[in-house]
């Protein structure tokens, strides 16, 4: 790694204490831009990597709201907008009780290259609360999402910030988020993404992260001559991401075998079916309730609870071919890596964000598998979020088959672009390099152009 790499991750880590997951998402970027560096020198001297890990703007706030019983509860808010030189600044809200300022950065880091990738002009942010909706009821999370937007309302807009959903935010709180929006500003513009059909969203938005990453997926298959058909696949998480995940897998007639939630998980040897997906719909975005009860209801089913005491997570044993990480960062450590790779796993595609650690990013890229990272594999979403955006400027909406189509050329192109750049820069075959440096090039070439701002 260059000095000059060292001597600003240096720097991050002094101006940034305690910021662990962000340090990690800037290292995880630096580290493959050596040889962009070297053919660009001029990005040293305009200082492009000291001004892109600082944000443009943070934005923390006081969120009161009042609980069913009366009493006054208090979180914090955030929104960090981290670069806009390709466009308006884009990226989800998480509601979650671990969100703080840490991970709105690294997940706002790596929205910046994401979103540059899609090839739409999108710049990167991220917010969030540490407001836990679980076991909240709907009048209290409305309560909480209307007092969150009476500050957010004030940095955003149509063509300045538009939030989308993340963990925790789905179509309930972007309803009730774009309320409070519509009546402060007294417009009904774009200005968040995931909205309902009715009211401005755009077909294929809930199933674009998933499905995304089943593209993905497939064209990485196919670079060795295979297909998705009749392979077993590990997926985790059951929110969003890994529900759609595992139905486009079984439109692609591959078996998706296992899901969690943050108590545990299922391993259904038979595999899930559509009809069993549905119910896991139903429980998750309905019920609001626990994928251990999808043992109950099915034959045949294991259910394992954490254990918080294992160096491993057990899910990432099972035998199969792929692995859809679809719940949150860090969720496969080094020896979950090993466990993979020894179960016969040669596609790892990250349908969540940086849910891979150093040590398990390295193993998967020395025993040259398949590897497709958050920035490439899980881009789907935003650029459908992208395509919703346009759709709101025209006053127009697409079919769902025209939406499907751009997102899976969308997919097919960041897959490309990954190869492209990765070989360009002397890291063949490597799409963890190839992801970051051709995200890179175009926000860096933009910041250039555009002056010292
Ligand atoms: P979601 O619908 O809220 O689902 C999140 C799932 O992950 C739930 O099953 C949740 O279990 C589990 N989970 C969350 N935090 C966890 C933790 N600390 N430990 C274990 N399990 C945990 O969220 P989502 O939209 O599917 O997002 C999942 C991942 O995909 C995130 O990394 C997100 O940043 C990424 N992503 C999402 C989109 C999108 O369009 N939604 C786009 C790009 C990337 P519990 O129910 O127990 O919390």
């Amino acid at each position: 790694m260059s000095r000059y790499v060292d001597d600003v991750l240096h720097e991050v880590k002094t101006k940034n204490p305690g910021e662990k997951e962000f340090h990690q998402a800037v290292a995880e970027v630096f580290e493959t831009l050596g040889t962009v560096l070297e053919k660009h020198p001029e990005f040293r001297r305009q200082k492009l990597l000291e001004r892109v890990v600082e944000p443009e703007r943070v934005v923390m706030f006081r969120v009161p709201w009042v609980n069913d019983q009366g009493e006054v509860q208090v979180n914090r808010g955030y929104r960090i907008q981290m670069n806009g030189a390709i466009g308006p600044y884009k990226g989800g809200l998480r509601f979650h009780p671990t969100v703080n300022l840490s991970i709105l950065k690294f997940l706002a880091f790596e929205q910046v290259f994401k979103n540059s990738l899609t090839s739409l002009p999108l710049g990167g942010g991220k917010g969030g609360s540490d407001f836990d909706p679980k076991g909240k009821s709907d009048l209290e999370v409305m309560r909480f999402c209307q007092a969150f937007m009476s500050e957010l309302f004030r940095h955003i807009g149509p063509d300045t910030d538009v939030p989308a959903g993340d963990i925790g935010v789905g179509g309930r709180e972007i309803g009730y988020l774009f309320g409070q929006y519509r009546k402060l500003s007294n417009e009904f513009t774009g200005v968040l993404t995931g909205k309902s059909m009715p009211w401005g969203g755009s077909m294929i938005r809930p199933e674009a992260t998933g499905y995304g990453a089943v593209y993905m997926a497939s064209e990485l298959l196919a670079t060795r001559g295979e297909t998705m058909e009749g392979k077993t696949c590990l997926v985790s998480g059951s929110g969003n991401v890994a529900q759609f995940t595992v139905e486009k897998l079984l439109q692609m007639n591959a078996k998706a075998v296992t899901l969690s939630d943050s108590d545990g998980y299922v391993f259904d040897r038979s595999g899930i079916d559509q009809k069993k997906l549905e119910f896991v719909m139903k429980l998750k975005n309905e019920k609001r309730g626990r994928i251990a009860e999808y043992a109950d209801q099915f034959k045949g089913v294991q259910y394992f609870p954490n254990n918080g005491s294992r160096d491993h997570n057990p899910l990432w044993t099972h035998a199969a071919q792929c692995a859809f990480p679809s719940a949150t960062q860090n969720e496969i450590n080094e020896q979950d890596a090993r466990n993979l790779v020894s179960a016969g796993v040669c596609t790892v595609v990250e349908g969540a964000n940086m849910p891979t650690e150093p040590g398990g990013m390295k193993h998967f890229l020395e025993k040259g598998i398949l590897y497709a990272p958050a920035k490439a594999a899980n881009a789907g979403g935003v650029a459908v979020s992208g395509l919703e955006m346009s759709q709101n400027s025209q006053r127009l909406s697409w079919s769902r088959e025209e939406v499907d189509e751009k997102l899976h050329q969308i997919m097919k192109h960041i897959h490309q672009s990954c190869l492209d750049a990765a070989a360009a820069y002397g890291h063949k075959g490597n799409y963890v390099a190839g992801a970051n440096i051709a995200g890179f090039l175009k926000v860096a070439q933009a910041m250039l152009d555009q002056g010292v701002v």
